[in-house]
């Protein structure tokens, strides 16, 4: 049995970052920079009002200075004279600064006659001006590898990226085994559950940038699940669920050595999910979850999204963790790492009663899980722990 760290040690030794690809604007949310993008104009390009009001020049600013209004200059419509002493330029929010003005009065600061402003108070320190370059300029951009999030795709587009050099999302195959499963939809037999763990893995493969193809559910034969095996080596993962202990209908291990993977680890001194393993085959990446619901969500949650997010090019690292308090006191733990099923708030991180690994009504409403590491002793109220969100 090996540690959790050492596990994904031998599992990112496995990664190779896939191919890059380019891809349009709109299609570029979620997935990983792969080139740093450089801005490829200034922003604003030119000196712009962050206000609606009159453009003048700044020594003129004083309760009851009036002025002409020679113009006006509007979003997308600059105005082309140059502002002297005594006028003003009527401008909008967006709109380009006039030559020789250089504050923006805001309009409740002045009262407006026919094309005479006055000033109706000593307007405020503020000038109301958004200077050229203000936001970014040549020398600044969005550095790869990084996973884009709705607000960079809105930078890279100000920036006036078109399309975007990414990693290629990978494809997980999934293969689900067990002469007890069918689909939700289907109505079971007498010994029979739904497979649920497919799904939710799907779910989470596509949530990390990558594209997940479930295969038919596997039965406990050695025959038909090399055969499904055979049907998704194409895949850059392979994530096979269940069947991978040691009793007499676990056949997986059987399977994949038989398909010549070598393997990185068969068994994580972790809870839930001892039964893991991972490979190679050929250039696939080969990780047998254990089948229990919980157990296959977090393996998933702690190994295969590392995964994931190494092949698609970022740095390899496990999942993200910090410090919360905990909220009521918690026994020994034993030789494997514990992640509990809790409640992440803000006073801090509340363990759920029942931790059995088959319940999926416990995680779902879950939103952290408590990291208790080998041999943690006896933790009370208040002490401070390592929670991962999920
Ligand atoms: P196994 O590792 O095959 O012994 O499975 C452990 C437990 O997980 C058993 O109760 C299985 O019925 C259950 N199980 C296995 N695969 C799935 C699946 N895809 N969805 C839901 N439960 C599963
Ligand atoms: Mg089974």
């Amino acid at each position: 049995m090996i540690s959790v760290q050492d596990a994904l040690a031998h599992l990112f030794a496995l990664c190779t970052p896939l191919d890059r690809e380019t891809v349009p604007l709109r299609a570029a949310s979620g997935r990983v920079l792969a080139e740093t993008a450089m801005a490829r104009l200034v922003q604003p390009p030119f000196d712009a009002s962050a206000m609606d009001g009159y453009a003048v020049r700044d020594g003129d600013t004083v309760e009851g200075a009036a002025f002409k209004v020679i113009g006006e200059s509007a979003a997308g419509h600059g105005f082309s004279g140059t502002v002297s002493q005594g006028t003003a330029v009527r401008i909008f929010t967006g709109a380009p600064v006039p030559t020789g003005a250089d504050r923006v009065i805001i309009q409740e600061d002045v009262s407006r006659a026919g094309d005479r402003i006055t000033l109706t108070c000593t307007p405020s320190d503020n000038r109301n001006i958004r200077p050229a370059g203000n936001d970014f300029g040549p020398t600044d951009g969005l550095s790869a590898p990084r996973r884009l999030s709705p607000q960079d795709v809105a930078l890279l587009a100000a920036m006036n990226h078109a399309e975007v050099s990414v990693g290629r999302r990978p494809v997980v195959a999934i293969i689900s085994t067990g002469d007890e499963l069918v689909l939700p939809g289907e109505t079971p037999g007498p010994s029979q559950i739904i497979s649920s763990n497919a799904f939710g893995l799907a779910a989470m493969v596509e949530q990390a940038g990558g594209i997940a193809r479930m295969l038919p559910i596997a039965p406990d034969d050695m025959t038909l699940l090399r055969a499904t095996f055979e049907m998704a080596m194409e895949a850059d993962v392979i994530v096979s669920i269940g069947g991978a202990s040691v009793g007499d209908h676990d056949l997986v291990g059987k399977v994949v050595e038989e398909l010549g993977m070598e393997r990185a680890f068969y068994k994580v001194a972790m809870r839930p999910g001892k039964p893991l393993m991972a490979g190679r085959l050929g250039d696939t990446v080969m990780l047998g979850l254990p089948g229990n619901p919980v157990s296959a969500m977090i393996t998933a949650r702690l190994f295969m999204l590392p995964v994931l997010d190494a092949l698609q090019g970022l740095p390899p690292q496990p999942a993200p963790r910090q410090n919360a308090v905990l909220l009521q006191p918690v026994s020994e733990n034993g030789p494997r790492e514990h992640y509990m099923r809790a409640v992440l708030t803000a006073e801090g991180v509340q363990p759920f009663a029942r931790q059995d690994s088959s319940l999926l009504s416990i995680l779902s409403n879950a939103n952290a899980l408590l990291v208790r590491p080998p041999h943690d002793p006896a933790r009370e109220a208040g002490e401070t722990v390592d929670v991962i969100r999920l």
